[in-house]
């Protein structure tokens, strides 16, 4: 029987189960290969007939490590480290889509999310449209096509803060037969489980909360095992009908549940490379130990700088879901009830230049092209990470031109707030 721990006890223990004598911490498997004593065993390997290694770029003992213990505190059947976040969301949607298919994504995603699926992958044939999440059903009913396959949205988005109502997604999505995948980077398993809310595919950049120390660059995507991928058959043909590079193998019916994290591991990873190095995997593992810990700090010391600015006479307006007036307050009691994440997202009155010149006056809170660490940070996404969007996009995406993001770290509450007020007296 398999026992049930709770997210904390997941967090520090989940993935690795020491045999007697062996390391009490996963070890670092840093190697390429694996040997084995007869070349027929290799080869059941390679026609996937047999589990086990043989070549890190498709899977690697520490990163399987690590990816169990995600797959469990999201609640998953399996789960796949990539070596960015970037690639974890490349992967999760091109496992099953195809030169000709179609994805519905909401618009206020992470910007490079927006440029891979709206330039990079729109390149490949694949198609987007970009819908306000907050629209109603009928509005997002419009957006889906005979060729939709996937449905991407942010549990809470970087860097608006606006939080997706998963639950209604999840219905839209499987009234037309395609899965929902759901980007949970900055609530983090900790906050929140999107699978329990119907979502199918769960991904993060780990670079994020997971890690926790701007340490590593990493990403994951977990497999609910709960999407029916027979059931829409010709929507998904990569998962349903016979892969010639596997001697014609059909995932759904050798792997069941796990056939889509399957696929992703043996074929995409296989092809297109982008596996995580073991090193990183094991620091991502020592931050998860105590993500728990700090998740609530983060919220703790976000909710105290949210409630301060939004108090503050020289601030414009703050997007905190914390907040109880916040258009996302019912939506953050009740997808994220441990509290939000850590990240705020709030204007100055003045100018965009007034804006910058109160970034350049902080002093422990640093600007750098980051966020979801354990120290504070800031930056000016109009500025910097989607200087590429024009005015129009911005709007799409939810970000004002004056949108500071502060990611609100672990330190003393108290030392924040000076920080701020010196910077904004
Ligand atoms: N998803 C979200 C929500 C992000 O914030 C980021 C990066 O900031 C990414 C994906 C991309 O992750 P990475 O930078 O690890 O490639």
């Amino acid at each position: 029987m398999k026992i049930t721990y709770n997210p904390e006890t997941l967090c520090v223990q989940a993935g690795w189960q020491p045999k007697n004598g062996e390391p009490r911490v996963v070890p670092i498997y840093q190697s390429t290969t694996f040997k084995y004593d007869d070349s027929d065993e290799m080869a059941k390997l390679f026609d996937l007939e047999k589990s086990g290694y043989f070549y890190t770029r498709l899977q690697n003992p520490t990163n399987d490590v690590v990816a169990s213990k995600i797959a469990d505190l999201e609640g998953g059947v399996g789960a796949m480290l990539t070596s960015s976040g970037q690639a974890a969301n490349f992967f999760a949607t091109f496992n099953i889509c195809e030169c000709g298919s179609h994805i519905v994504s909401t618009s206020a995603i992470y910007g490079g999310t927006f440029n891979l699926f709206g330039v990079t992958m729109k390149k490949m044939g694949i198609d987007v449209t970009f819908v306000n999440q907050d629209a109603s059903d009928e509005e997002l009913e419009k957006a889906f096509r005979p060729n939709t396959r996937c449905v991407f949205g942010e549990t809470i988005s970087n860097p608006g803060c606006e939080v997706l109502d998963i639950e209604r997604f999840a219905r839209l999505a499987h009234r037309h037969g395609v899965p929902l995948i759901i980007d949970n980077t900055f609530a983090t398993p900790v906050g929140c489980r999107p699978i329990e809310w119907g979502a199918d595919i769960v991904t993060h950049s780990t670079t994020k909360y997971m890690d926790g120390h701007a340490g590593t660059v990493g990403g994951v995507i977990v497999d609910s095992g709960n999407f029916d991928w027979d059931a829409h058959a010709d929507l998904f043909p990569g998962l349903t009908t016979p892969d010639d590079s596997y001697h014609g193998l059909i995932y759904t019916q050798r792997f069941g549940r796990a056939a889509y994290i399957t696929k992703a591991t043996t074929q995409l990873m296989r092809d297109l490379g982008s596996i995580q190095a073991p090193q990183n995997a094991y620091y991502i593992n020592l931050g998860l130990e105590t993500l728990h810990l700090r998740m609530k700090r983060h919220c703790e010391n976000a909710q105290a700088v949210a409630e301060w600015l939004q108090r503050n006479d020289k601030v414009a307006w703050v997007n905190y879901s914390g907040l109880p007036d916040s258009p996302y307050h019912a939506l953050c009691q009740k997808y994220l009830p441990n509290g939000s994440c850590g990240v705020i997202a709030f204007g100055l009155k003045g100018t965009r230049e007034d804006a910058i010149r109160f970034m350049d006056r902080l002093k422990l809170i640093c600007i750098v092209t980051h966020v979801a660490d354990a120290r504070s940070c800031v930056l000016h996404p109009a500025s910097h990470t989607h200087r590429q969007l024009s005015d129009e996009q911005l709007r799409q995406a939810g970000i004002a031109p004056d949108l500071i993001r502060l990611s609100v770290g672990i330190e003393n509450v108290n030392d924040i707030i000076a920080d701020i007020e010196q910077a904004l007296a």
